[in-house]
């Protein structure tokens, strides 16, 4: 059996056509691919603004930026997470402050967020990890009634709705990555949503030097260079159109996994929370002996991930960070495993690494 890996992108002819036109017309820095991109996205979100960014990092970054989030403010982060949550409110001078997570979805638990809540709190970031939505119901609940921002962390998001709104679009401003593991993606690339128009003017502004627009030389405001390219949005606007049918290979993968691992006891998936769709973002997996499982799948030549590292206990957040009580997001690291679920992966990978999986709890047992 080849190496079975984490992921790999879901691109072919019709990306490689759209680039090629990028660059036989000449126009490589922003231009007609990425304003047909921005169009598709926000047509597809229902966002009223965006703005494209180089990654979702710097997205959100640029989105505490234009919420005005800066030295001593406090943003409410959940504790599992991908670090750029964290280190975009440390980049704009803010204090990420940890609140821990649902156990069975894995998303912010907005019960535990009150309890963070200080004179310095200016705004909540829920994340909506592993392609389902946060508690947004709740979440917006709590802000009105503290009078906090929300910056939707939605890098993962791309498709997935809380009710019948799209994530990214429900706070104040909201990020979505098209990094290549994400679940459309241009390599590196991203966009912010907001509905506000005053916030869309700031994120414009920010973005693109501090002025009105590219070719003039007077700024009016401090800004610097957020854009995206138009040979990766090229990639975007044909990756968009494949959303569907990436959608439903990934759920028929997760399927064969779920149907596969049924009768394996040892073995629990990450539950479903109703007020969410979920756009299948990894076969993520809970079991009590993570690292022998996952060693046991390397030495088969499988490559697992781990799931995400509790931001509190991050060596490069100590003393730039406080948190509550984590203790799901710590239970959920040390439980958790990836299983790749990528559209180029054949039924027979996914069988194999079930059959290793059954295999390692009978050969243990
Ligand atoms: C991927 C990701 C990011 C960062 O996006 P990049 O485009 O890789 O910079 C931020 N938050 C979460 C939850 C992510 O998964």
């Amino acid at each position: 059996m080849n190496r079975i890996f984490q992921l790999e992108p879901y691109i072919g002819q019709e990306e490689i056509e759209n680039v090629a036109q990028a660059i036989q017309g000449k126009w490589i820095t922003e231009g007609p691919f990425s304003e047909k991109f921005l169009d598709d996205i926000l047509r597809f979100t229902g966002a009223k603004y965006g703005v494209l960014a180089n990654n979702g990092t710097l997205a959100l970054f640029l989105g505490l930026l234009a919420l005005g989030i800066g030295e001593g403010d406090e943003v409410i982060v959940p504790d599992f997470s991908f670090i750029a949550s964290a280190t975009s409110v440390v980049f704009a001078g803010g204090t990420p402050v940890f609140a821990d997570i649902d156990s069975k979805n894995l998303n912010i638990d907005p019960s535990k967020i009150e309890e963070l809540i200080t004179p310095k709190t200016k705004a909540i970031m829920p994340v909506h990890v592993y392609g389902q939505s946060a508690n947004m119901g709740e979440i917006l609940r709590i802000a009105q009634k503290y009078n906090l921002l929300v910056i939707e962390d939605a890098a993962q998001g791309f498709g997935v709705f809380f009710n019948e709104s799209h994530v990214g679009t429900i706070g104040d401003v909201g990020c979505i990555s098209f990094f290549a593991d994400k679940t459309i993606t241009t390599g590196e690339g991203a966009v912010i949503l907001t509905n506000n128009e005053d916030i869309f003017m700031k994120l414009k502004y920010l973005r693109n030097q501090g002025r009105p627009n590219s070719g003039t030389f007077v700024h009016p405001y401090l800004g610097m260079n957020f854009r995206m390219t138009d040979l990766q949005s090229a990639v975007g606007v044909a990756q968009i159109k494949k959303f569907n049918e990436i959608k439903n290979i990934k759920q028929k993968n997760l399927d064969l996994y779920t149907n596969l691992l049924a009768e394996c006891n040892e073995v629990r998936f990450v539950e479903q929370a109703s007020y969410s769709n979920l756009i299948p973002f990894r076969a993520n997996i809970f079991t009590e002996r993570v690292e022998d499982l996952i060693d046991y799948l390397e030495r088969n030549n499988i490559q697992t991930r781990r799931f995400f590292y509790p931001l509190h206990m991050q060596p490069c957040l100590e003393g730039k960070s406080w948190h509550g009580i984590t203790k799901n997001a710590e239970s959920a690291y040390k439980r958790g495993i990836s299983l790749p679920i990528y559209c180029g992966l054949p039924a027979e990978s996914i069988s194999y690494v079930c059959n290793k999986i059954v295999e390692f709890f009978s050969r243990e047992d």
